[in-house]
Order: C-alpha cells, then sequence, then structure tokens
C-alpha cells in the first residue's frame, strides 16, 4: 500500500489533481521518493506547470524538497523555468527564499510571530490609562469635576480596565483548535492503519477532499482553516491576530468583539472628557491663538492623551464595526475574503448564499448569549423543523378517526423557511410543496 502510494503520488502531480494529493500527503505518502528519471512529486508537478499542486506540496514540505534534483540535475524550479512555467518557477524561488529565511531565523522568528503583539497592547493600554488618570482626572491645575462628571469619566478607565481583562480571557483562550491526528511516524508500527475512521467521514465520501488537513492529518469542519502562525486547525476560523496574539476563532470570538466593543466606548469617554476638561479651563485665554500656545505648554498630557485615543479610536472603531456586521451575518473575515473561492457559500446559480446566516437575531443571540454560532445549515434546519411538521400532521391524521385532519398548507419565505399560510379543511394532507 504505501509504495503503491508513492507512485499514485508521483502520478496524481504529473496530472496536477491537487485533491489526491493532499489526500496522499495525508496517507504520509513518502514526499520525496525518487522514480526512475530522480523526479519526486514536486519536480513533476513543476514539469507540468501546475501551481496547485505545487503549493499543497511545497506547504507540506520541507526545504530539502526544492534542493532536490533529478537525474539531469535539475530542481523543480528549474524544470519550471525550463518548461517555461513561469508563475511556477517564481513561487518556487520564492517558497525557496522564504524556507531559507525561516531556517535562518530559526526558531526565533517562530517564536515572536507566537508571541505577537499583544504585550506592547498591553502597554499602549495601560499607559493611555495611566496618562487618562494622571492628567485628565487628576490633573492638579484643574478644578474639581462634578461627582456626575466624575462618575462619567471614571466609568470610562473602568471600561477601558474591563476591556484588559477580555482581552486577556481572548488570549488565553483556545480559539477552537481541533485536535491533530499526527502519529509519530518513530514509533509507529508498520502494520498501524495510517487513517483510522476517517475514510467513513461524510465529507471524504462526499468528494471534500479539501477538507483534508496534511499537516494535522484530520478532515477539518467545513468553516475550520489551518493557522499557519499556530500550526493548528481552527473551527470557524477568523484570522489570526497579532495583537491579541492568538487565533480567533468558534470558541474565542465573543471575547474579542466585547473587548473590541469595550475599548470603543472606553476610548469615546474618555476622549469626551479630556476634551471636555480642556475646553471648560477656566484659566485659559479668551483669543484662539493664545489658547493653543496655552494647552500646548499647560496640558500637554491631555492633548497627547486626546491624539492617541483619537487616533486608535477611527481604528478600532471601523474594526468593530466590521466584526459586528459579520457576527450579524454568522460570516467570518476569512469567509468573507475567500467568499468565491468555498463552494458552501455559493448557490447553484454560483451566486454568494450563506447556509449559516440565521437571521440578525439568532445569529447576535447565539454567539452572544451561548459563546458561539453552531455550524448549522439554514436547509438542514429548515428540513429537520419540516420533519417534525410532518411527524406532527402524521399524528394527527392517524389522531383522526375517519382519518380526516386540518392540513395547512405551506410556502417558504425567501430564506428558504416553511411559513404556515393557512388552514385548510382538505381531508389528504399535501406537502408537496414543502419537500
Ligand atoms: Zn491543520
Ligand atoms: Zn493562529
Amino acid at each position: 500500500m504505501y509504495v503503491s502510494c508513492i507512485v499514485e503520488d508521483n502520478r496524481a502531480a504529473y496530472k496536477g489533481f491537487a485533491d489526491p494529493i493532499r489526500l496522499l500527503l495525508f496517507l504520509d505518502a513518502y514526499r520525496t521518493r525518487q522514480d526512475k528519471e530522480g523526479c519526486t512529486p514536486l519536480h513533476w508537478a513543476a514539469i507540468r506547470g501546475n501551481l496547485e499542486a505545487c503549493t499543497v506540496l511545497v506547504q507540506a514540505g520541507r526545504k530539502e524538497d526544492l534542493m532536490m534534483t533529478d537525474n539531469t540535475g535539475m530542481t523543480p524550479a528549474q524544470l519550471a523555468s525550463d518548461k517555461n512555467h513561469r508563475q511556477v518557477a517564481f513561487f518556487l524561488g520564492n517558497a525557496r527564499r522564504l524556507l531559507e529565511k525561516r531556517c535562518d531565523g530559526n526558531s526565533r522568528i517562530e517564536r515572536l510571530a507566537k508571541l505577537g503583539f499583544a504585550p506592547l497592547l498591553w502597554c499602549i493600554i495601560c499607559l493611555l490609562l495611566v496618562t487618562y488618570i494622571h492628567s485628565v482626572i487628576m490633573a492638579s491645575q484643574m478644578p474639581n469635576m462634578t461627582s456626575w462628571f466624575g462618575f462619567f469619566a471614571w466609568s470610562g478607565a473602568s471600561l477601558a480596565f474591563a476591556g484588559l481583562v477580555l482581552l486577556y480571557r481572548c488570549t488565553s483562550k483556545d480559539p477552537g483548535y481541533i485536535s491533530t491526528n499526527v502519529h509519530d511516524s518513530q514509533n509507529m508500527k508498520d502494520d498501524e492503519p495510517l487513517l483510522k475512521i476517517e475514510m467513513n467521514n461524510p465529507d471524504l465520501l462526499a468528494g471534500n477532499w479539501s477538507q483534508l488537513c496534511a499537516t494535522c492529518k484530520i478532515v477539518r469542519p467545513l468553516r475550520a482553516k489551518h493557522c499557519s502562525t499556530c500550526n493548528r486547525c481552527v473551527q470557524q476560523f477568523d484570522h489570526h491576530c497579532p495583537w491579541v496574539s492568538n487565533c480567533i476563532g468558534k470558541r474565542n470570538k465573543r471575547e474579542f468583539f466585547l473587548f473590541l466593543v469595550m475599548e470603543v466606548s472606553a476610548m469615546f469617554i474618555t476622549g469626551a472628557v479630556a476634551l471636555t476638561r480642556m475646553l471648560t479651563d477656566p484659566s485659559a485665554p479668551s483669543s484662539f491663538r493664545a489658547w493653543l500656545n496655552y494647552v500646548a505648554t499647560t496640558h500637554v498630557g491631555i492633548l497627547g492623551f486626546l491624539i492617541a485615543d483619537s487616533f486608535l479610536f477611527t481604528g478600532v472603531t471601523v474594526l468593530t464595526a466590521v466584526q459586528a456586521s459579520q457576527i450579524s451575518r454568522n460570516i467570518t473575515t476569512n469567509e468573507m475574503a475567500n467568499a468565491m473561492r468555498y463552494s458552501y457559500l455559493r448557490d447553484p446559480g454560483g451566486r454568494f448564499r450563506n447556509p449559516y446566516d440565521h437571521g440578525i437575531r439568532k445569529n447576535c443571540a447565539d454567539l452572544l448569549i451561548n459563546g458561539y454560532n453552531e455550524d448549522v445549515e439554514v436547509n438542514a434546519e429548515s428540513k429537520a423543523r419540516q420533519d417534525g411538521i410532518g411527524m406532527m400532521h402524521m399524528a394527527s391524521y392517524l389522531s383522526q378517526p375517519n382519518g380526516n385532519s386540518h392540513s395547512h398548507s405551506y410556502n417558504r419565505d425567501s430564506n428558504g423557511h416553511a411559513i404556515d399560510l393557512g388552514s385548510s379543511n382538505s381531508s389528504a394532507s399535501d406537502h408537496s410543496n414543502h419537500n
């Protein structure tokens, strides 16, 4: 089986089928095994000029795969260039440079990428918070605040602090990693099956081989994606956020969104308080030029805070609005960016259709109350409901002594939901129009 996989691997690469290659990589077929011409699967994919096959092989491979030469001493990149497949040659050359850079930087860059900017974000928020409390709320040269205004001013600081707690939760929480099925090849017995139950997976039987992850060796759910920074597959992958130093996925999207909302509200309140304090300073001169001069020399802290606050407020508000709009439609950032590549986001006519959009109220309630949205398609849900209705009708029909019952006529609304159009007294239940 192992040998036949290798042979098939090479042929699949030559013919340029990315899905069989993904499956064979999943089966642990030996990527670097050369045939009698000294060609590896990557050599054949390069000769053929198939970019997709090359991408799959390079993603699952190592730097050495790009350096291997065939019997004529050619590397895959040289073969692609020789056959005038410029795009493939450029891709392979670029991949080699990137892998070399990654190897040279060793694990330090990888560790830095995993660490992300979360510590920097903590410093920025803490610095702004300290400046706000010191220069705006407790400014010595300013008159005391009224109790209501003081309450408003401190609520801004409290919101920023609550945002920090949520940021910590978002960074430390599992975003929805899918457990890997990577075998330890050193300790693996020869007779151990490489594929266990996965071949019975309904997604594989349906031919959705793009759901195979060659790195994690799993069949991932439809909305999951492999994150190259975390090196794991993540359920309902949204994006990898370097500012949070974590992936945003099914299990931490609520925390991420609430963190954004808290910080936007905090920035709005603290900005308004700082501006009010600056404009209502009784000792400020009345002429505009003199006032500018006065503010720039006396209220440096407030001015600096206001500039940083308004700059961050603009960016974070846009991000929050985008996230809110996506949450209301139950679609991820990754799905928005790749909508035309994902067949499950298209209707039979090829137009965009999100099967997970259950309406704004349910989408938001599921995420904010339950913590996440389940991957239930609208059609599957309405079918289950119709089946339930069908069962109820069957029961009521059987309960009638003469077999007659009130039957309702149904039609579909624009979302594909069955809607009741009222009751009629027909003797036979006609449900053909909602099947
Ligand atoms: Zn993966
Ligand atoms: Zn990630």
